[in-house]
């Protein structure tokens, strides 16, 4: 039995933070406003992983309400929705993974970001794929507001 889910997450631009986007910090003058590191693309893959196995949402099961996610390493709460959906009896296939910001430049970050993803998933690099997209200079996106990130993942389990 195969499944698939999807998960989209957008967050704003903000001077003074980190870019930490598939667990790698990633050099620009600004960064993501977020309760947690607000690490968009771990945030989608993770949305789309429960989606596929009928688990839920990271909000959730990672609410913002929660002073224990203040901060939160988004690799640690990827890691608990690998556990979850293998622990719900799936096997985690590929995810696929575009991210549409207007700057900075993703390609020369896509190894290190599969390498963190598949080492958070504990599954092979292969079957994980970034894109990076502007949005042509339309909207939040192409003012340079914020970023959003669109998510696929398949799961498989016997039966
Ligand atoms: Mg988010």
């Amino acid at each position: 039995m195969i499944r698939v889910g999807i998960g989209y997450d957008s967050h704003r631009f903000a001077a003074g933070r980190p870019l930490i986007l598939g667990g790698v910090s990633i050099p620009h003058p600004q960064g993501l406003i977020g309760h947690s590191d607000a690490d968009a693309v771990a945030h989608a893959i993770a949305d789309a992983l429960l989606g596929a196995a009928g688990l839920g949402d990271i909000g959730q099961l990672y609410p913002d309400t929660d002073p224990a996610h203040r901060g939160a390493d988004s690799m640690t709460i990827l890691a608990d929705v690998g556990a979850r959906v293998r622990r719900a009896g799936w096997s985690i296939q590929n995810a696929d993974v575009t991210v549409i910001a207007e700057a900075p430049k993703l390609a020369p970050h896509v190894p290190a970001m599969r390498s963190c993803l598949c080492k958070a998933l504990a599954i092979d690099a292969a079957a994980i794929a970034v894109k990076g997209k502007t949005n042509e200079g339309m909207g939040f996106i192409g003012r340079g507001e914020g970023i959003a990130v669109i998510a696929v993942a398949s799961l498989f389990a016997f039966g």
